[in-house]
């Protein structure tokens, strides 16, 4: 088991799927946590409340991480509560079908501003503390969509792109300050965001090129993001985890 004791982790998105499996195994492993939502305050305070059964600290912090203004603003009520962040999982994104033929334009900004911007305005908001204090991880939450693009959804694909080209970019940037950054990619994982496609007419087809033969669970994503998180991966900097049960076979 990973030991994240006197650990602080911001897991953006923290209310369900991925991220609320992250924010407990963080708990779990010892870590406070602040879990940020954007709407979703009962499922929110749930994840807190299994937390604080744990035994951590934890915090909710209602923010839209398209907003730059309400990240700051979320950073720093962290910062007063816990004094310190160690640790930012980048979560939070949106997954849409937009072709190029019929490109919803508000759309496809939504997704640029949520899936680009949110990863940025959170790393510009936890870095400078991370840097006085030469100690901080940050794992940017990608997708297999990133690396082989996906049909109809080349706006999420663009912006999942930019998350691999950013941790390539912040590892080596930040590494004097004892900064790692990493990405995992995660292929399809059941929750809400991938439920009706695994659920409807191509469930079948999609399972079909999933060497492992079925979606991952929140869980299995919440470990390898520990593992890039903890100090058992403290040579590994600007590196692309995925986790996909075999689907794509490329880094
Ligand atoms: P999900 O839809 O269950 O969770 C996404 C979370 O992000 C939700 O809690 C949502 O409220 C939050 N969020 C969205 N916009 C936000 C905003 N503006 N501000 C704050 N929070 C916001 O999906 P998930 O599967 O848990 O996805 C987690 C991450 O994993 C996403 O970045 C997603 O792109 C990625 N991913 C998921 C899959 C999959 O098959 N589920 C595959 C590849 C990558």
């Amino acid at each position: 088991m990973f030991n994240f004791k006197d650990k602080v982790a911001l897991i953006t998105g923290g209310s369900r799927g991925i991220g609320q499996a992250t924010a407990i195994m963080f708990a779990e492993a010892g870590a406070d946590v602040v879990i940020n939502y954007q709407k979703d305050d009962k499922s929110a305070d749930q994840v807190k409340e299994k937390c604080l059964t744990i035994g951590v600290k934890a915090i909710t912090v209602q923010a839209d991480t398209a907003d730059r203004q309400s990240i700051i603003e979320m950073v720093d009520l962290s910062i007063k509560e816990f004094g310190n962040i160690e640790i930012l999982i980048n979560n939070a994104g949106i997954w849409n079908e937009n072709p190029i033929d019929g490109m919803d334009t508000n759309l496809l900004q939504m997704t640029i501003d949520i899936n680009i911007l949110g990863c940025f305005y959170a790393a510009m908001a936890v870095v400078p503390h991370m840097k006085k204090r030469k100690s901080g991880v940050i794992v940017n939450i990608s997708s297999t969509a990133g690396q082989r693009g996906e049909s109809f959804h080349s706006p999420y694909a663009a912006t999942k792109g930019a998350l691999i080209a950013m941790t390539k970019s912040w590892g080596p940037e930040l590494a004097d300050y004892n900064i790692r950054v990493n990405c995992v990619a995660p292929g399809w994982v059941a929750t809400d965001m991938s439920q009706a496609s695994l659920d409807g007419p191509e469930g079948d087809s999609i399972r079909k090129v999933i060497p492992l033969g079925r979606a991952g669970t929140p869980e299995e994503l919440a470990g390898p993001i520990l593992f890039m998180a903890s100090d058992m991966a403290s040579f590994i900097t600007g590196e692309i985890l995925n986790v996909n049960g075999g689907a794509v076979l490329c880094g």
